[in-house]
């Protein structure tokens, strides 16, 4: 190893093979204690339709503040919640806080969906789509303010298990999402043959897309794949007003990123929404954002 003095102080301290298999532990073991301490949150990222700019939807993203370790990000510790069997605690946390937040708008008269991220552990679950009917009877939410959303590899890894209770959610009512699109193997055959409503663009090719004409192409051909499938197409990670624009022209449908809004907690997402929402009294659904 050839690592110079500045450099070891730049990249700080590397923790060994030990230490790492320690920390996993820690968090394996403390995360039930951690969700009853209310260390664990979820945020909500905002997404606009384009080119009208309404609020689309939030997509909720778990957040855990460990006593020890501090911010800990989901793809830090989701997969190690996952590797432990506790993804089904993870995800009835997540769905109970966004359905219980989608409650709240329609109370207050507005109809905003909630996404939510599964795992492919949690369709190894087939009680799954029994839970999930009875948490949206349980706080009175119509299925179509959800969305999950799932990656195509974790579609792909074990498709005989998955398809059946994707099926099986669909046809409840809930929307699915292909999360991250284009970064595993996309069969765009195979796509045609998932019950999805809805196409997710990888940030990385749609920040990418600026500088790289190969990465525009792919956001572009994504777009167009998913509107000859009947698709609602949507881009993450758009962080420029270019990168929005470009989409608007080509015709994508959503967008998500930070030029919108990063994810927010609970009271701060409340703040934004009232900041950016004419709401026309009486008027179920009608949210106008101005940006
Ligand atoms: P994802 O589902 O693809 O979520 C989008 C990620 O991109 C989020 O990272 C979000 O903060 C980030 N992002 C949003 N806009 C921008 C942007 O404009 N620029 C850039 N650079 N990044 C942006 P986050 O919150 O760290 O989540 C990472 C991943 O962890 C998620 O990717 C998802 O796969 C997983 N995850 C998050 N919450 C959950 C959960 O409740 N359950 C499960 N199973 N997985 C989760
Ligand atoms: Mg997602
Ligand atoms: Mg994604
Ligand atoms: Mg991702």
């Amino acid at each position: 190893v050839r690592a110079t003095r500045g450099g070891d102080e730049v990249r700080g301290y590397v923790p060994s093979m030990g230490q790492i298999f320690l920390r996993r532990f820690q968090m394996v073991t403390q995360f039930r204690q951690s969700l009853e301490d209310g260390h664990v949150s979820v945020h909500y990222q905002p997404k606009i339709t384009l080119p009208n700019r309404q609020v689309a939807g939030v997509e909720a993203l778990v957040r855990w503040v460990h006593p020890e370790f501090g911010r800990l990000g989901p793809d830090e510790f989701v997969p190690a919640i996952e590797a432990a069997g506790l993804i089904g605690v993870l995800t009835s946390f997540v769905l109970e806080e966004s359905l219980r937040r989608v409650r709240k708008w329609l109370d207050e008269g507005l109809r905003i969906s909630a996404a939510v991220n599964l795992s492919v552990r949690n369709l190894g679950d087939e009680d799954f789509p029994a839970k999930v009917q009875r948490e949206l009877e349980r706080f009175g939410v119509p299925p179509e303010l959800l969305t999950f959303e799932l990656t195509e590899s974790g579609v792909m890894s074990d498709p005989q298990k998955a398809l059946p209770i994707l099926r099986e959610l669909h046809s409840l009512g809930i929307e699915l999402a292909v999360d991250d699109f284009g970064t595993g193997y996309s069969s765009l055959a195979y796509l045609r043959q998932l019950p999805v409503d809805q196409v997710k663009i990888d940030k990385s090719f749609v920040l990418g897309m600026g500088t790289d004409l190969g990465d525009l192409a792919v956001v572009r051909s994504i777009v167009e794949l998913g509107h000859s499938l009947g698709l609602t197409v949507v881009a993450e990670g758009v962080e420029e007003d270019v990168a929005r624009d470009q989409l608007e022209a080509m015709g994508c449908d959503v967008a998500q990123g930070y030029l919108i809004s990063r994810p927010l907690p609970e009271d701060r997402l409340e703040a934004w929404l009232q900041a950016r929402t004419a709401r026309s009294p009486g008027r179920h659904s009608e949210t106008v954002l101005t940006l």
